[in-house]
């Protein structure tokens, strides 16, 4: 066995999964987990995934109050049910690359210095992944630590869609676009290589639905549109976050309306989008539920919709063409009926949806003409357990 810890860390959350990555394109999921509420009220929960069974154990933990203490806590737990020996590295999910990290990186301090710079441009949760990374360095001084990016994806975008029309010493500085979402965009691309020849080489977009949404344009597996841009706020309609907006909104509110860029900032990404509408919530399944009678939650699901059907237009305008769209993450891989409008509003572009198979989960929702469309479920963290094995591999040649 060789196993592979890949963490995600957020603001009061650890995310982790462990997998065996001992044979190169056989990793095996061997258990998903989380401390969620770090400093207030800490919960705990694995899943172990031993042949067939799953073994769901939630224990309540007596207080977590900090990402190092999560991280000790993760480390206790393998020890106590595996060789730690057989931990071979840790894969973290970092968000922010910037330009000089375009591919997987062992850590060492030199990087998590560099990486420290990129704080400012990934303010909720560049700062948090480095807490983990921070925590192992002490915990684990000898594991290996690899930084995986969701900005390496979108390195392959041309400088015109990359680069915004402001002045050069202005994009000299790094404002620029990165795009974000890139280790699933990435699993995507890996699997259509996998299992569709034709789409590789194709006109794909790809529509990475989740609490962040955004879109990818992406032709022979390469990104080459996105509508994340330097932050992780531009683009879509999200659950809490704006999208796009005209920058002088932002002027305004703070010149005329007396709200400080950390007002105006905690706005765009914590109390908009699906939440900021509906005034109700930013969970598409209580939106969905409170829609027939309550007109704030309709209208929030209609601009997410318009949203992503205006965006994915000029995202298809860059490719040239669509031969396939593909839904991905929690609202893109379950919310039928977002799939439906979408496909409806694509409708020009020769798109028909199979209705059954869109109701009943099938891979393959759209009929036998037009483009194709299809909803993959999304694997971040076995990406990030691969491009962790790749380099232990590379380092042990
Ligand atoms: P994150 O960006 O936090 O990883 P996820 O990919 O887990 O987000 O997606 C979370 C979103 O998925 C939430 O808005 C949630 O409401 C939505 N979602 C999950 N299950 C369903 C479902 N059955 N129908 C509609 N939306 C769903």
């Amino acid at each position: 066995m060789q196993l592979v810890l890949v963490l995600n860390a957020g603001s009061s959350s650890v995310k982790f999964a462990l997998f065996d990555t001992q044979i190169k394109g056989h990793e095996r999921d061997i258990a998903r987990g989380a401390i969620d509420g770090i400093g207030q009220a800490t919960r705990w929960s694995v899943k172990r995934y031993d042949g067939t069974a799953n073994n769901e154990i939630a224990i309540k933990g007596d207080g977590v109050s900090n990402h190092k203490q999560a991280v000790s806590h993760i480390l206790a737990w393998i020890e106590k049910n595996f060789e730690l020996s057989s931990l071979a590295a840790a894969g973290h999910r970092v968000v922010h690359g910037g330009a000089q990290f375009t591919e997987p990186v062992r850590l060492n301090t030199k990087n998590c210095e560099a990486l420290r710079k990129l704080i400012p441009l990934a303010p909720l949760h560049q700062r948090h992944n480095l807490a983990a990374i921070d925590s192992l360095t002490e915990l684990a001084p000898m594991l290996p630590q690899i930084a995986c990016f969701d900005t390496a994806f979108h390195a392959t975008i041309p400088d015109i869609g990359r680069n915004f029309a402001l002045p050069r010493a202005i994009t000299a500085l790094g404002v620029r676009r990165y795009g974000f979402h890139g280790l699933s965009y990435s699993y995507i691309a890996n699997e259509l290589a996998k299992q569709n020849t034709d789409l590789v080489t194709g006109r794909v977009l790809v529509a990475h639905l989740g609490n962040g949404a955004s879109l990818c344009a992406m032709k022979d597996g390469k990104s080459i549109a996105t509508s994340m841009g330097f932050s992780a706020l531009d683009g879509l309609m999200m659950g809490t976050r704006t999208g796009s907006i005209d920058p002088a909104v932002i002027f305004y509110l703070m010149r005329d309306q007396g709200m400080s860029a950390n007002d105006v900032e905690a706005m765009l990404y914590q109390k908009s989008g699906l939440l900021g509408v509906s005034g109700l919530s930013n969970d598409m399944r209580t939106l969905r539920a409170a829609a027939s009678t309550n007109a704030h939650a309709r209208e929030a699901l209609d601009m997410f919709t318009y949203r992503i059907i205006k965006e994915a237009g000029a995202m298809i305008a860059v490719l040239g063409g669509i031969d396939a769209l593909i839904f991905t993450a929690g609202i893109g891989e379950n919310d039928s009926e977002l799939r439906a409008n979408i496909m409806k509003g694509l409708k020009f572009l020769g798109f028909v949806l199979d209705e059954n198979a869109n109701k009943t989960k099938a891979r393959k929702i759209s009929a036998e003409e037009g483009p194709i469309a299809l909803v993959m479920p999304t694997n971040e963290e076995i990406m990030i357990a691969r491009e962790t094995a790749d380099i232990i591999r590379n380092i042990n040649e």
